[in-house]
């Protein structure tokens, strides 16, 4: 028989629950070890604050007349590194038809105070390492109650006391009464173009969402994932964690990306020479940043552990990545140390993954591949002056339910016919999509040109002494927007460049080694030589505070 957590979120054969679920901290952890710490989450912390949703208590919820929904349940915060803990959390949440919220560990104590009033949060739970925080944050959020976790044993877990079997009915009892039309989930968006937004995913759009990829990614109850991302951001939660979870998998946890970690694990996994160990690692999924890091570590290695690190990673099943355009040069030395090309797909908070390379078939460099069943597409090019050039529209199964208490937002989002508004220039060469970025920060109006911030930054990071770039346009007065690159150069190259007082890179260098690769309108206009550009969790480049220091370092 099948169980059913939150419709389709976990989905793991009864037979199947003695199968480990996650590694973390050294330990495995079964699925029923997780499900029975989810059960205990979930009463102790129903006892302590009565967060009873609209599942657990019983009692019918009215149906709201202008939404036509039941209520909501109440919002859970969620802070761990990922480990049992975190998943077990999650599920306890569900279990009471509650919504989860992960928050980002980054956060200073004042972003914390304002998400947990924004999405309205009755509990948090959170492991310890975090209670100190915690602590002073809830004394300042009224209503706010705060719940530190006990570690995921089966010492703790004895508290629950019913057989597996009478668990299972209890989730498939909670499960029936759900009918996908709940909030599940608030992720906040990334905040590159302004002020994150909650973005509320249903039960029915989660499950939608991990069947998706499950099925055309190929994932299998034999895959063993390396899981290395944050879990507030769909990427590290849903890509990495809850579709193979939901596929019956493992989900191999590191507490937090580290270059040698992954390539020893790679290693561990597929000894030169040896036999494979038992479960080895089969996935890998990260942002173009964590290439680059593992390739630099590559690099640092001695030629025997390259050669051993080299080999382990071509035994891995799939290799992805996404969450911001991945930079050739990245992935044709990926290629030439791995064998693997990346699959590259594309995805929002809003709606999980829209687009995606195939498994099998031609991976096209620079390009996020076709539409996942299911997603449909359209591109918007009323604005553009290029025909097929414009904004990427996109319909799925998986698409959010509204940007939380943002009703005009939401609406503003979606077109009359009901595609969502990404907010993204793209297009379409033999059915394959290209992203020229996000049309109000990467495409710049230079002269009366239309560039693409994406395409240029592909091409300045093939020069030697750029190892990072961000393209952006400032104001200007005769060109309407003024293209500035920041680069920041290899370290050695640096350190050579300090010994000798000379700069890395002029400008004037830079325009002589793109004649032949940008036209003319295409070549930055200034040049910014930076020790590192600030990026978030993921990765990502912030380019509206960006441009903000820039222009306040200019006057
Ligand atoms: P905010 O919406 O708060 O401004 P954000 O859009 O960066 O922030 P996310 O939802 O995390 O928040 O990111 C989605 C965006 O990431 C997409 O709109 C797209 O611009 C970018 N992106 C994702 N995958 C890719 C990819 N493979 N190539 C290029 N860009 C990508
Ligand atoms: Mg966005």
């Amino acid at each position: 028989s099948k169980m059913e957590v939150v419709k389709a979120v976990l989905r793991v054969e009864s037979a199947a629950l003695d199968k480990v679920a996650l590694t973390a901290g050294g330990r495995d952890y079964t699925y029923a070890e997780v499900l029975r710490a989810a059960f205990r989450i979930s009463s102790l912390v129903e006892k302590k604050d009565a967060i009873n949703g609209v599942v657990a208590n019983g009692e019918e919820k009215q149906v709201d007349a202008e939404t036509g929904r039941k209520p909501d349940g109440p919002r859970i915060g969620i802070m761990a590194k990922p480990c049992a803990e975190f998943v077990a959390s999650m599920w306890a949440a569900w279990l009471n038809g509650a919504v989860a919220v992960p928050l980002a560990l980054s956060y200073p104590e004042v972003e914390l105070i304002h998400v947990l009033t924004d999405a309205d949060i009755s509990v948090v739970v959170a492991t310890e390492e975090y209670k100190e925080i915690l602590e002073k944050v809830v004394e300042k959020s009224p209503g706010v109650k705060l719940y530190i976790l006990p570690p995921v044993s089966s010492e703790n877990d004895s508290v629950v006391t019913q057989s597996l079997d009478k668990l299972l009915v209890e989730v498939q009892s909670r499960a029936s009464n759900l009918s996908g039309e709940e909030a599940a989930l608030i992720i906040y968006t990334s905040g590159t173009t302004g002020r994150p937004k909650g973005v509320v995913h249903t039960q029915g759009g989660l499950g939608a969402q991990v069947r998706m990829l499950s099925e055309t990614w190929e994932y299998s109850a034999d895959d063993r994932f390396l899981h290395c991302l944050p879990l507030h951001h769909v990427h590290g939660l849903i890509n990495s964690l809850l579709a193979p979870l939901y596929t019956g998998a493992t989900v191999d946890l590191l507490p937090k990306f580290s270059t040698s970690g992954v390539w020893q694990r790679w290693r561990d996994s597929y000894p030169l020479g040896g036999e494979p160990a038992d479960s080895p690692i089969t996935a890998f999924t990260g942002v173009p940043t964590v290439y680059v890091r593992l390739l630099q570590g590559y690099e640092a290695m001695d030629a025997e552990t390259q050669k051993a690190s080299a080999y382990a990673a071509k035994q891995l099943r799939l290799m992805m990545c996404g969450s911001s355009a991945l930079p050739l040069p990245v992935m044709e030395q990926w290629e030439a140390v791995t064998g693997h090309r990346l699959l590259e797909r594309y995805g929002m908070t809003e709606f999980g993954m829209g687009l995606t390379n195939p498994v099998r078939g031609e991976r096209r460099p620079s390009f996020v591949g076709q539409p996942f069943p299911g997603v449909e597409i359209t591109i918007d090019d009323s604005d553009s002056d290029v025909k097929g050039v414009g904004e990427l529209c996109l319909k799925s199964p998986s698409m959010f339910r509204e940007y939380w208490r943002q009703p005009k937002v939401t609406k503003e989002s979606f077109t009359e016919d009901g595609f969502f508004r990404t907010g993204d220039t793209v297009t379409i060469e033999d059915g394959y999509v290209k992203i020229l970025g996000r049309t109000s920060v990467d495409i710049l109006k230079v002269g009366g040109f239309k560039l693409s911030a994406l395409e240029i930054e592909a091409v300045l990071l093939e020069h030697p002494a750029i190892a990072e770039c961000a393209v952006l346009g400032l104001p200007d007065k005769d060109y309407g927007e003024l293209m500035c690159a920041v680069i920041v150069p290899p370290e050695a190259k640096a350190k050579e460049a300090a010994a000798t007082s000379e700069p890395v890179l002029t400008l004037k260098e830079l325009h002589q080694w793109a004649k032949e690769k940008l036209a003319p309108y295409k070549l930055p206009q200034k040049l910014y030589i930076w020790e590192s550009i600030p990026r978030n969790a993921l990765g990502k480049v912030n380019k509206k505070e960006l441009k903000k220091t820039l222009l306040e370092s200019a006057t």
